[in-house]
C-alpha cells in the first residue's frame, strides 16, 4: 500500500506516559492542503519516501488530514513560565504523530504545528499563518546548517484556510522534527499537579530517551540535571556566538535535549549590541540578546526546582543538590562562550587574557555600531578596512594585541585562518532577506526568492562569492526591525 511505501516507522513510547501528559486528538482536516516546501534531505535522513510523500496521500498526512500508518495522535500538556509568569500550558495547535525511527535508529518527534484546536487551545483557533511558518522553515534550517542544535522542519503546506491575525493570511500546517518535546515547562506541569510517581516516570523517560548513558547510576537525577544545565549552556554559547535571539525563551520553550525549539520572534543581530530585542512583545527586553544566559539560567532553575522530589528525600539536601549544580551553569557557559569565541578570533590554545581580549573587541563594536558578523568576517580575511572600527585608534591597538596573541600559537597561520573561516559564517538569515523571501511568497506566491536565499544559508561556511550580496546589513534607512509572535 502507498502508505507504507512512504516509510513511516512510528512508534508512540511518549502516550505511554501517564494520562495526564498528553490528550489523544482527533485530526482537523482542511480543504485543500497544498505542498510548499518540502526537506528532501531530512526526508531521506528519516528513511521516508520522498517521491511518495510529496503526492496526494502523503501531503495529506502533511497537512494533518490523514495518519500516517503507526501514528497516535496527541496533543501534550505542559506548563511554563511566560516572561516571568506559571502558565498551565499545552500544544494548543500542534499534534505529535510519534516518534519515527530512523535508519540510524534515532527516535525523532514527528509534529504538526498549525493542525487546529485541541484541548489545549484556549481562545485560540489551532491555526497558523504561511509567513510565521516559513519563517521557522527558513530560521531553523539555517540554524542547524550553522551547526547549532535544532528542531528541523521538514514540510510546509498551505491548507487552502485563511487565518485571521492583524491581517487575513493563507493557513499553513508546518511538519517540525525534533529529537523531542520534553521541555522545562513538561517538568513544571508534572511538578505542580501530577504527583511524585509521575514525576519521577517523566524523569525516567527523558533520562532514557536523551541520557541513556546515566540511566542507571545511582544518582541519576542529579546527573540529570547537570547534563540539561550542560547542553543548555552550550546551546546557549552558541546561539551568542553567531548573534541569534530567540526572542521567548519562556521555560516552556526551553528543551530538555538541548535543541533550540520553538521559532516565534527570533530574528539574527546585525549591529553588536547586547541590548537588541526584535520582538514587538518583550517590551521590557527580558530575552534581549545579552540577557539570553541569565535567562537560560532562570530557566534551569526553574526545573532544578520541579526535580527537588527525586533530588533527595531530605528536601533541605535536594536543595543543597540542586544548587550546587545551577552553581556550575554560569562558569560553564562563560567557558563554552570564550572557546567559541577564540575560534572566531583563530585561537586554538587557551590564554588567561584571551576573554578580555574577546570582551575589548566587542566594546569596540558596540561603541562604533559594527555589524556583529561581518565584523568577524572582515578579520577572517584580513579585511579589517572594510569595518567601521577601522582607522581607529583603539581598534589598531586591539589588532596590535590580538596579532601578538596569535603569533604565540604553536599551530599555523594558515590552521589559524582555517579556524576562523569555519567558525564565523559569512550568511546570516538577516531579517530584511527572510522578510524580502517572505514577502515575495506569501503576497505573490513566489518562492524563488525564499528557495535562493536558502541555498545561500544552507552554506554558510562556504564564504563563496554568490554568499556575497547576502552578506549586506540592512539600509540605514529600514529604520529598527519589529518581529511579531510566531501566530
Ligand atoms: P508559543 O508562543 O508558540 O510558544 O505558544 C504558547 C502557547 O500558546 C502554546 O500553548 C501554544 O500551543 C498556544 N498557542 C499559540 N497560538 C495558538 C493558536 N493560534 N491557537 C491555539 N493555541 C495557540
Ligand atoms: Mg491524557
Ligand atoms: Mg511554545
Amino acid at each position: 500500500k502507498e502508505l507504507t511505501e512512504t516509510g513511516w516507522n512510528l512508534d508512540n513510547s511518549y502516550s505511554e506516559l501517564p494520562e495526564p501528559f498528553f490528550t489523544q486528538v482527533n485530526l482537523n482536516p482542511v480543504v485543500s492542503p497544498t505542498l510548499i516546501m518540502f526537506n528532501d534531505s531530512l526526508a531521506t535522513d528519516l528513511g521516508l519516501n520522498s517521491g511518495a510523500l510529496q503526492k496526494e496521500e502523503g501531503v495529506a498526512i502533511l497537512a494533518g488530514n490523514q495518519i500516517p500508518e503507526g501514528a497516535l495522535p496527541l496533543a501534550q500538556a505542559y506548563a511554563g513560565h511566560q516572561f516571568g509568569n506559571f502558565t498551565m500550558l499545552g500544544d494548543g495547535r500542534a499534534m505529535l504523530f510519534g516518534e519515527q525511527i530512523t535508519p540510524q535508529n534515532k527516535r525523532v518527534d514527528i509534529q504538526l504545528k498549525g493542525s487546529g484546536r485541541t484541548p489545549y487551545s484556549r481562545g485560540g483557533d489551532g491555526r497558523a499563518g504561511l509567513g510565521p511558518m516559513l519563517r521557522e522553515y527558513i530560521i531553523s534550517e539555517a540554524m542547524h546548517a550553522l551547526g547549532i542544535p535544532t528542531n528541523r522542519s521538514l514540510a510546509v503546506v498551505t491548507t487552502g484556510e485563511p487565518v485571521f491575525r492583524e491581517t487575513e493570511q493563507p493557513g499553513a500546517v508546518l511538519t517540525r522534527v525534533a529529537s523531542s518535546h520534553l521541555r522545562v515547562g513538561t517538568f513544571e506541569f508534572a511538578a505542580r499537579g501530577t504527583g511524585f510517581e509521575d514525576l519521577k516516570t517523566l524523569a525516567d523517560y527523558a533520562l532514557n530517551r536523551h541520557f541513556s548513558n546515566i540511566a542507571e547510576e545511582e544518582n541519576k537525577y542529579q546527573h540529570f540535571l547537570q547534563e540539561v544545565v550542560k547542553r543548555q549552556a552550550k546551546l546557549i554559547a552558541k546561539w551568542q556566538s553567531v548573534g541569534f535571539i530567540h526572542g521567548v525563551m519562556n521555560t516552556d520553550n526551553m528543551a530538555i535535549s538541548g535543541e533550540t525549539i520553538d521559532y516565534g520572534p527570533c530574528a539574527f543581530m546585525n549591529k553588536y549590541d547586547p541590548a537588541t530585542v526584535f520582538s514587538s512583545i518583550d517590551v521590557q527586553g527580558r530575552y534581549a540578546y545579552g540577557n539570553q544566559p541569565y535567562i537560560a539560567g532562570w530557566n534551569l532553575a526553574r526545573f532544578a526546582e520541579t526535580l527537588l522530589p527525586l533530588l533527595h528525600e531530605d528536601q533541605e539536601e535536594a536543595i543543597k543538590l540542586a544548587q550546587e549544580e545551577m552553581s556550575q551553569f554560569s562558569q560553564l557557559y562563560q567557558s563554552y562562550w570564550a572557546d567559541a569565541m577564540r575560534a572566531k578570533l583563530g585561537l586554538f590554545d587557551k590564554e588567561t587574557e584571551d576573554e578580555s581580549l574577546i570582551e575589548d573587541l566587542l566594546s569596540l563594536m558596540k561603541k562604533h555600531e559594527a555589524d556583529y558578523t561581518n565584523t568577524f568576517r572582515a578579520l577572517t580575511f584580513d579585511k579589517a578596512e572594510e569595518t567601521v572600527l577601522f582607522g581607529t585608534a583603539e581598534f589598531e591597538h586591539w589588532q596590535t594585541r590580538w596579532q601578538t596573541r596569535r603569533a604565540r600559537q604553536e599551530k599555523s597561520t594558515e590552521s589559524s585562518n582555517q579556524l576562523m573561516k569555519e567558525s564565523n559564517p559569512a550568511v546570516i538569515p538577516r531579517n530584511h532577506r527572510v522578510e524580502e523571501a517572505l514577502e515575495a511568497a506569501v503576497e505573490r506566491g513566489d518562492y524563488r526568492v525564499m528557495k535562493q536565499l536558502m541555498d545561500v544559508l544552507s552554506h554558510p561556511y562556504a564564504h563563496s562569492a554568490e554568499q556575497t550580496e547576502f552578506c549586506s546589513p540592512p539600509p540605514e534607512s529600514e529604520g529598527p526591525y519589529r518581529t511579531f509572535c510566531g501566530t
